[in-house]
């Protein structure tokens, strides 16, 4: 699904117009259907066993604390979520690893990403004892170049400090960047600084239908992709 009438469905991309590639990780390579599964129904679950309260009642309140600190480190920093919730969510990843997956495309696309010889960096909200834990299951670090993940950085993605220094961090040029994620926001803050390839990830998981942008390409799977390319 292409959402962008001025290109051709197979041929969008310039390649020779791209040196770096930035990939979200959850959603965009990896199916967030373990991310979505984990904090919206396992971890409620859990918290509502430990505190004795009925399973609404805990999501609710798990609901209301994930906003609390939304668009702030602590919103994806699993230590910080032990400890506030009282339960190990490290520990809760592992245990429900074998959920973990890449979305279906995802590795053709690293791969032909690498025979372009793009320099591929996942860039991540994600915190790095989750990275860890996805990166054991997958093998997803074998693919790309380099992980970052937020607190490398300093904000998350959606905030407009992320981009000038994660340019500083990686020495990316954004006139000659393609950034590819599933969360508007983050898009729109990478637009903003000047980031000149974004692409939206429109089907984040296997389990929900595809959620298109407007104003963005947003693309459901890999295949336009790979200009005309067959899968590697
Ligand atoms: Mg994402």
């Amino acid at each position: 699904m292409i959402q962008h009438s001025a290109l051709s469905p197979q041929h969008f991309l310039n390649w020779n117009e791209i040196d770096d590639v930035l990939l979200d990780m959850d959603g965009t390579l990896l199916d967030r259907h373990f991310d979505n599964f984990f904090f919206e129904e396992e971890l409620p679950r859990r918290y509502a066993a430990l505190h004795g309260l009925q399973l609404e009642e805990s999501r609710n309140t798990l609901m209301a604390m994930y906003s609390s600190v939304e668009r702030e480190l602590a919103w994806t920093d699993l230590n910080y979520w032990t400890q506030r919730v009282g339960i190990d969510v490290v520990a809760l990843h592992r245990e429900l690893d074998h959920m973990i997956g890449f979305l279906p495309g995802a590795e053709d696309f690293l791969r032909y990403l690498h025979l372009l010889g793009k320099r591929v960096t996942i860039v991540t909200n994600a915190h790095e004892a989750g990275v860890s834990v996805k990166v054991a299951k997958t093998g997803l670090d074998r693919h790309v170049d380099r992980i970052v993940n937020a607190f490398e950085v300093g904000y998350l993605k959606m905030r407009p400090e992320y981009w000038p220094s994660c340019a500083r961090l990686l020495g990316f040029d954004p006139t000659r960047t393609l950034y590819m994620d599933d969360d508007e926001g983050c898009l729109i803050a990478a637009k903003q600084f000047g980031v000149a390839h974004l692409i939206h990830s429109a089907k984040s998981s296997s389990q929900l239908p595809p959620t298109p942008l407007a104003q963005f390409v947003s693309v459901t799977g890999f295949s336009s992709l790979l200009n005309g390319r067959p899968a590697i």
